[in-house]
């Protein structure tokens, strides 16, 4: 039956075999549609189709129009250590990096049915495959077009201590979105279309990056995407960062690439918010797509084959180009001056030299040569970075008081007859300090506002006495596909907080709101609401209204540095009457606390 065409898998040698670290390739759903889709990039295809359903448990359908295999590759794809794509232990460099570990559809056949069909273009026919756990696979002709598909049906059905672990199936497909907006991200010159169950996800055809972009993220990042393009001699780095409006309370607009491929890594997440310090508040966190070029063979990386974390050997030289692209593109667009920019070259004193056969960090400044070792300890004494920008002062008190301040017993605040007799001072935009009798209250006006919304939202929950504020003209809020996704999933329990709406194809469109919603304030509140809500990890159904609502009471409290008048503080003061003291805002975090005069001193004018 055997076909004499190029045949190109082979088996890999077993001392290639047992250097490679025996890793459990398939995780959940999410991991199989990865591996599926980049063998399909692997082989060249142009268009790749994604279905899935029931979140990836029920099936995992890829289509692709790349190579196609022959007879005899088909039989080897499935067999463990076969690959075409490493030869030697010198790729084993690229494996450490990425991984062609040869055993992706093997490891997937064992744990689910799996069906392939495929054919090479040169081919008068295909071939199909079926294999199912501990049977043997079957191959018959077939007749398909040119490339690969193929069907994971049932995952896990015969490993029932995997299936339980997974999770609901709106987090299982949040993953396996995610990541197919990344690997989108990642190869916009590749067209890729993506179903959930019958429902189109998205359709994006071939464009550059910035287009590809605005397809997946939305419309509304168009108009505010700045472009990064810089080179240095060991790495280039490019893509876009978002104008600071753009930026989310979460991290669900960062996606960074290493040669194209999806990875993450928290220093240099931080190198980026870095350069927003002075634009943004701290919990906000800015938009970026990010692809660091380098040649694997200057730049030592290891990246964690699974979770796809990333470890440089020189972390701070990466970290501090990737600063200085940033602030380039920022200082470009007017939005952070020249001097933040010099001080961050300033800060980057080191470069590599080779003297061909290895290499050595040199420092510009003092021309003294630095061990790769050596420069890399000094490097994790500083790695915040935050030297280069001026850091704000008050933000720093601001958390010191409240983070540090013991503040004992809970208690009950004993209120005059009349609520104008309460002294306070406000500290603009920011907290309030009210003497009620011994004790100063200190109240953080967002947090403690959060949790006033948050016990009104679920009383009204728990009394069915939810009040929604009619829209004379709805409001229309364009949304992204994993928001789409949430908000369909989770419709029931955001009414339940006195919201009403309707999905299309790309937009939530809001007939009502909760009467907790500022007047004027509607459309920036649905948007960080949505925001938010993209962010959750449903791990657990019953968890699903309070993880809501937390998102909702976030987006619908005042921020710091709007200033409240002289009546809402009053109000707010007035609400104090239902709580003891300290007071947590619904995410855990202090929000009102009581100080004694003395506290106050010793924090203040006392320690260093
Ligand atoms: P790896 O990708 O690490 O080589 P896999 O188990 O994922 O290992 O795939 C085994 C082999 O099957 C690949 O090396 C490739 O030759 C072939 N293959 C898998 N998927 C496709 C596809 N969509 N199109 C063409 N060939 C494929
Ligand atoms: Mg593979």
């Amino acid at each position: 039956m055997s076909e004499n065409t190029e045949n190109i898998i082979r088996i890999l040698p077993d001392f290639i075999a047992n250097q490679i670290a025996a890793g459990e390739v398939v995780q959940r759903p999410e991991s199989v549609v990865k591996e599926l889709v980049e063998n399909s990039l692997d082989a060249g295809a142009k268009v790749i189709i994604l279905a899935v359903k029931n979140a990836g448990k029920g099936l995992i359908h890829v289509i692709d129009d790349g190579s196609g295999m022959s007879r005899d590759d088909l039989e080897l794809s499935v067999k463990r250590h076969a690959t075409s794509k490493v030869f030697s232990s010198d790729d084993l460099e690229e494996i450490k990096t990425f991984g062609f570990r040869g055993e992706a559809l093997a490891s997937v056949c064992s744990v689910a049915n799996v069906e392939i069909r495929t054919k090479k273009h040169n081919e008068p026919h295909g071939w199909q495959l079926s294999a199912e756990p501990m049977k043997d696979i079957s191959i018959e002709p077939a007749s398909c077009d040119k490339g690969t598909q193929i069907f994971v049906r049932n995952l896990f059905y015969n490993v029932p201590a995997r299936r339980k672990f997974l999770k609901s199936n709106l987090t299982e497909f949040r993953y396996i979105s995610d990541t197919i907006i990344k690997i989108a991200l990642a190869k916009p010159e590749v067209r890729f279309t993506f179903y959930d169950e019958d429902t189109l996800i998205f359709d994006v055809r071939p464009s550059d990056l910035k287009e590809r972009i605005v397809n997946l993220l939305g419309q509304s990042v168009k108009e505010a995407l700045i472009e990064v393009d810089y080179q240095n001699d060991f790495l280039n780095i490019k893509g876009y960062i978002g104008e600071p409006h753009l930026a989310r309370q979460s991290r669900t607009g960062q996606f960074f690439f290493l040669n194209s491929r999806s990875i993450i890594s928290n220093s240099l997440a931080h190198s980026v918010y870095s350069c927003y310090e002075e634009l943004l508040d701290k919990n906000q966190k800015p938009l970026f797509v990010l692809n660091i070029g380098i040649d694997y063979s200057k730049v030592d990386v290891n990246v964690h084959p699974q979770k796809n974390e990333v470890k440089f050997d020189d972390e701070r030289f990466v970290y501090n180009s990737i600063k200085s692209a940033v602030l380039k593109a920022l200082n470009s667009h007017q939005l952070i001056p020249d001097i933040s920019l010099e001080l961050a070259q300033a800060a980057n004193p080191f470069t590599k030299v080779s003297d061909g056969s290895s290499q050595f960090l040199v420092n510009k400044i003092t021309g003294e040569v630095v061990s790769s070792f050596q420069a890399n300890r000094d490097f994790q004494n500083d790695s915040s970075g935050r030297n280069i920008t001026q850091t704000s002062y008050s933000r720093n008190a601001f958390d010191d008081i409240f983070g540090k301040i013991n503040t004992g017993q809970d208690i009950q605040l004993i209120f005059p007859e009349n609520l104008k007799d309460i002294k306070y001072h406000y500290f603009s935009g920011r907290f309030i300090v009210a003497v009620f009798g011994e004790y100063n209250v200190v109240i953080d006006q967002s947090g403690f506002q959060q949790r006033i919304i948050y016990d009104r939202a679920s009383k009204n929950r728990k009394t069915g006495a939810v009040s929604v504020q009619d829209l004379l003209f709805p409001v229309t809020i364009e949304i992204s596909l994993n928001q789409k996704s949430v908000l369909e999933k989770s419709k029931s329990d955001i009414e339940s907080l006195g919201f009403k709406f309707e999905i299309d194809s790309e937009n939530a469109i809001f007939s009502g709101l909760p009467d907790t919603v500022r007047q004027g304030k509607e459309e920036e509140t649905l948007r960080r609401f949505i925001n938010e809500l993209s962010t959750i990890e449903l791990e657990h159904v019953s968890d699903l209204f309070d993880k809501i609502c937390t998102s909702y009471c976030e987006a619908a409290s005042i921020k710091n540095g709007f200033d409240l008048n002289d009546h809402e503080i009053r109000d707010m003061l007035s609400s104090l009457r239902n709580y003891k003291i300290p007071v947590y805002s619904p995410r855990g975090k202090k929000s009102v606390i009581k100080l004694t005069s003395q506290e106050f001193y010793n924090k203040l004018f006392f320690s260093s």
